[in-house]
């Protein structure tokens, strides 16, 4: 089981991982906070340690980029020097699960990770999905349904409605689109971006009552959560 340690003192951080080692954890650390969210994004943490005293974007700042941003799911527990109950809620609000004020006994730190484990132990993982409405995007197996039917598209279609629904209810223009999806950054005068837009809504709002692929006119194209 591996636990991500986000703390820039290093005896602190080594105290930890010494500790949490020697009771059969698998510990990798991050010294400040831009590294920690990078970590932090990797889907094989059981419990991510945060302190919240850390240079650069601090505690609750990773936190709520983790969870409001990056859809992070990983329990977080929260380390603050500062035992007040401001800081508490202000934890518990960006997304923290639970939280322990500093100095703290090792035993307790090790009770709450096992205590938070648990709970990510007893449920499922939670798949890769992008939902809009009843259309569901899986990202690990690339599969798409729309209210239960499974929809066969082509890679680029597939990448082209991932970008729709990453940025659902805006307009992107063409150029946007093409930059994102083709990878090309200059007015080719090509309508490839038109001709996909017509393949997709084929796919996955022909068959249904209910459009999710808008033309704005003169503008570009926008995925619409009804
Ligand atoms: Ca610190």
């Amino acid at each position: 089981m591996k636990i991500l340690v986000i703390e820039d003192e290093p005896s602190i951080s080594n105290f930890i991982k010494k500790g949490l080692e020697e009771n059969g954890f698998e510990v990798a650390q991050a010294f400040d906070g831009e590294m920690g969210v990078r970590l932090a994004q990797r889907p094989d943490f059981a419990v991510i340690v945060l302190d919240v005293i850390l240079p650069g974007i601090n505690g609750l700042e990773v936190c709520q980029k983790i969870r409001r941003e990056l859809g992070v799911q990983t329990p977080v527990l929260m380390l603050t020097a500062l035992n007040e109950t401001d800081d508490l809620v202000t934890g518990l609000e960006a997304g923290a699960d639970d939280y322990l004020g500093k100095p703290f006994k090792f035993k307790e730190l090790l009770a709450r990770i096992r205590a938070l484990s648990r709970r990510t132990g007893t449920q499922p993982p939670p798949a890769n999905l992008l939902k809009v409405s009843d259309l569901e995007i899986n990202l690990d197996s690339k599969a798409v349904q729309r209210a239960g039917k499974p929809i066969k598209l082509t890679a680029k279609e597939f990448f082209l409605l991932e970008y729709l629904v990453r940025n659902k209810n805006r307009v992107m223009s063409r150029m946007d689109i093409l930059e994102s999806v083709w990878d090309i950054n200059f007015d080719l005068g090509t309508n490839v971006v038109d001709v996909y837009m017509n393949y997709l809504r084929n796919k996955i709002d022909k068959p249904f009552d209910q459009k999710l692929i808008q033309t704005v006119v003169g503008m570009g194209y926008m995925l619409k959560e009804a």
